[in-house]
């Protein structure tokens, strides 16, 4: 058996790509500096791969920010504004990318969205009805020569066609097939390219495959590859899918003229049952995507081979591939010093996976792999009692409860009861937590993590910068304060470090869009909260002011999802173990004062199933019930809210309304109005904070325009039901623009609320 690999990681292992990159857009080096470290990496990784043996090792997976970004350049999908800007061929890419501002001109970037369900973004391209897509840059076969000089022949991956249409936005009254004949000219052209260059296998990615499609999409996806594969030449035709199954299309795909179909095997549920109940063409060759390249675990050899067996009655050509690009994890263990020989050999980054695959090929070719030496070391790890095992936890979960999840009295009562016991104006104004991370507040964190510092004096400056936040927020008016969240400046670890399971990583950076790297931390074992978290901060914050202070968590989804969850137990028993440890630190908070708690549900959507017939069985089935078991502990004059950071929620707004909040802050003021429709349409009970400006920009927002946003959400909005806010937490501000900001947002809610009580 060979191997293949979709994609490989390009920031580097030291983040090379990110620092070079930010240091070519300060102008401390040029084009062809940044270009030689592109060169290097490539070079780093296409050898990483060879070592290994892959057999169908990937060009143009590198990007400068976005393989998405990167096509769309390719086929002169380059709206006008930044064509205007008259700038080289790099500096209008990374407009595209980043915006841009100067003497040529003042524009923005690209709109960004999440690439599936992933943590990566891609830059959504834009098509305007006068655009003519058409061939006009040689990116992919320039890596593929570049390798070829190496000794490599790789396979140039591009997103295929279909997906690029469907993902890209369009601008005028033109819509994907329209420009279906424009996209197969291009392809045509591409693929006559690297006929002349002897290419001899090409990767188009079609992830959106595994989607929910329409008849129209499978016959516009039809449509196109049954011409464009007219014109391959001497190449041979891969079709890639991942992050899914492709239940809508199977019988389609493998009617198509493809040499190869790659199909993956974890996260698509149902591709084994599809190859089996309608066979696989023998001419073709399935590219099994058997090794997980979104988490972080050492592959069990045993799951792997016995699908691989499976499939052998099926399909007789299979090469062993990755499930998806191994973009998604990190680069490698040997950048890890500090974790432990037990912990660490439970893991594989992408060059570990690499000798995985190895690994795997030789298994494969073995009369009995069950008796060969390297499988052998492999189950003893994979079956292996794990540390950080926690039966108490267990038991905890397990014995869960229907009553757990609920929270009494019903919630028009507790709100009619609230309103009684906080005596709140009308419209009262509050922030989403967080206060600008001043490089004081970033210093303090850093000397402290350096050992410059000890425990005592860092938390002396916290509590100082607590102290002034309060003192700030009381001369603004506003009328529920927070605490400023100087005390992290995560979401995640802060509250990670203090959850016994947690393990952290030192190198471990994951590309989450461009330049802009993650740190996921491991849940590796059972989650049991180790001390209070927040207590102290809160409570001092409160005892500084007769006005309510917010206690300030992160849900258990939202935790659970910007981690590399355990393979061994389910989302959702994990999820419920971290529900259980933030509802004891909600109960804790209450004893200690605390009213009004803040749970954070900023990724609640981020990792909701790619089709729609599961968001149901196995996500917001268990989602929405592990954040309800965070508060339903809590006293009836307790007031619980949430926040989320997009408001792309209408088709869940029942959902939402069923976590049993209290109140609900969320980002609005970008994405208008339709989410009030739905608040309105789905007679929404949780009083609601839509943000009335947007805290990603540093313009501060007059009081006659808040005041506008105020009256037009009056009119979807109950009246009583109105909260002001941002639509976000405040740490990337800065201090000025965020007290202008805010005394306009409180000067608004006050002439609003004049108004309204008048009448
Ligand atoms: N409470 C957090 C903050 O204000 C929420 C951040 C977020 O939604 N991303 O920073
Ligand atoms: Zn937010």
């Amino acid at each position: 058996m060979v191997s293949a690999v979709i994609g490989f990681p390009r920031v580097g292992k030291q983040r090379e790509l990110k620092f070079a990159s930010e240091k070519y857009f300060r102008g401390e080096i040029n084009k062809q500096e940044l270009e030689k470290i592109a060169i290097e990496l490539r070079k780093e990784h296409f050898i990483y791969q060879k070592e290994q043996g892959i057999t169908y090792i990937s060009s143009n997976d590198f990007s400068y920010y976005d393989g998405i970004l990167d096509t769309a350049v390719l086929l002169n999908v380059v709206p006008e504004c930044y064509r205007a800007l008259k700038l080289n061929e790099l500096d209008t890419y990374f407009a595209m990318a980043r915006g841009y501002q100067g003497a040529e001109g003042d524009v923005k970037a690209l709109a960004m969205k999440k690439w599936f369900n992933t943590n990566y973004h891609y830059m959504v391209p834009e098509i305007s009805d006068d655009m003519k897509i058409e061939l006009v840059g040689d990116k992919p076969f320039v890596l593929y020569q570049e390798a070829k000089e190496l000794g490599l022949e790789t396979k140039p991956v591009i997103i295929g066609p279909f997906t690029f249409l469907k993902l890209a936005k369009y601008q005028g009254t033109k819509k994907a097939k329209d420009f279906a004949e424009d996209m197969i000219n291009a392809y045509s052209q591409l693929l006559e390219g690297f006929h002349k260059l002897g290419v001899k296998w090409v990767q188009f990615d079609e992830p959106i495959l595994v989607t929910d499609l329409t008849g129209e999409d499978i016959e516009l996806f039809e449509q196109i590859y049954q011409r464009l594969l007219k014109r391959k030449g001497n190449c041979k035709i891969l079709l890639q899918t991942y992050f899914g199954d492709v239940r809508d299309c199977y019988s389609n795909i493998i009617g198509i003229a493809f040499d190869g179909i790659g199909l993956d095997f974890l996260e698509g549920k149902k591709n084994l049952e599809l190859v089996k109940q309608n066979g696989f063409p023998k001419d073709k060759i399935l590219f099994a995507g058997l090794l997980n390249g979104k988490n972080i675990w050492k592959c069990n050899y045993k799951n792997v081979l016995e699908i691989k067996k499976e499939l052998q009655e099926y399909a007789e050509q299979i090469v062993l591939s990755t499930s998806c690009s191994l973009l998604h994890v990190p680069y490698t263990l040997d950048s890890e010093t500090k974790l432990e020989q037990e912990v660490k050999q439970h893991f594989a980054f992408a060059v570990e996976k690499l000798a995985e695959m190895k690994e795997l090929c030789y298994l494969a070719e073995s009369s009995d792999y069950t008796k060969e030496q390297v499988y052998l070391d492999n189950q003893q790890i994979c079956e292996s009692e794990r540390k950080y095992q926690d039966k108490e936890v267990q038991k905890k979960t397990a014995l869960l409860e229907e009553k757990d999840f609920t929270r009494l009295p019903k919630r028009a009562e507790r709100q009619e009861l609230q309103k009684k016991v906080y005596h709140l104006p009308l419209f009262p104004t509050t922030t989403i937590g967080s206060f600008p991370q001043t490089q004081e507040v970033k210093k303090n964190r850093s000397s402290y993590r350096k050992g410059e510092i000890d425990k005592v004096a860092y938390d002396k400056k916290v509590f100082e910068l607590i102290h002034d936040c309060i003192r700030k927020q009381e001369e603004l008016g506003i009328d529920v304060l927070v605490h400023g969240e100087y005390e992290r400046n995560d979401m995640v670890e802060f509250f990670g470090e203090n959850l016994a399971g947690y393990i952290f990583t030192e190198k471990a950076w994951v590309q989450s869009y461009g330049t802009r790297c993650v740190k996921p931390p491991i849940i590796f074992g059972d989650v049991k909260r180790i001390r209070p978290i927040t207590v102290e901060y809160s409570s001092y914050a409160q005892s500084l002011t007769d006005k309510p202070v917010k206690g300030m968590l992160t849900g258990p989804v939202t935790i659970l999802n910007w981690s590399f969850p355990r393979e061994d137990i389910s989302l959702k028993e994990m999820a419920y173990q971290i529900g259980i440890a933030i509802r004891e630190e909600v109960l804790d908070l209450e004893e200690a004062g605390i009213n009004i708690i803040q749970i954070d549900e900023a990724a609640l959507k981020e990792k909701m199933p790619i089709r729609k017939s599961d968001w149901y069985s196995g996500y917001l089935d268990w989602a929405i019930p592990a954040f309800r078991l965070c508060h339903s502990g809590v006293r009836p004059e307790t007031q619980i809210h949430t926040h989320m950071c997009y408001s792309e929620f209408e088709e869940i707004i029942r959902d939402i309304d069923n976590m049993d909040a209290d109140v609900i802050s969320f980002e609005a003021s970008r994405s208008k109005l339709t989410i009030l429709d739905a608040i309105k349409d789905s007679e929404f009970e949780t009083e609601v904070g839509p943000g009335i400006y947007d805290i990603h920009s540093p313009r501060v927002p007059s009081v006659e325009e808040l005041e506008e946003v105020l009256k037009k959400l009056l009119t979807k909005i109950d009246k009583d039901k109105l909260w002001v806010n941002p639509d976000c937490g405040l740490k990337t501000r800065g201090i000025e623009e965020t007290e202008a900001s805010l005394k306009n947002l409180v000067e608004a809610a006050k002439i609003v609320r004049e108004k309204a009580e008048k009448c």
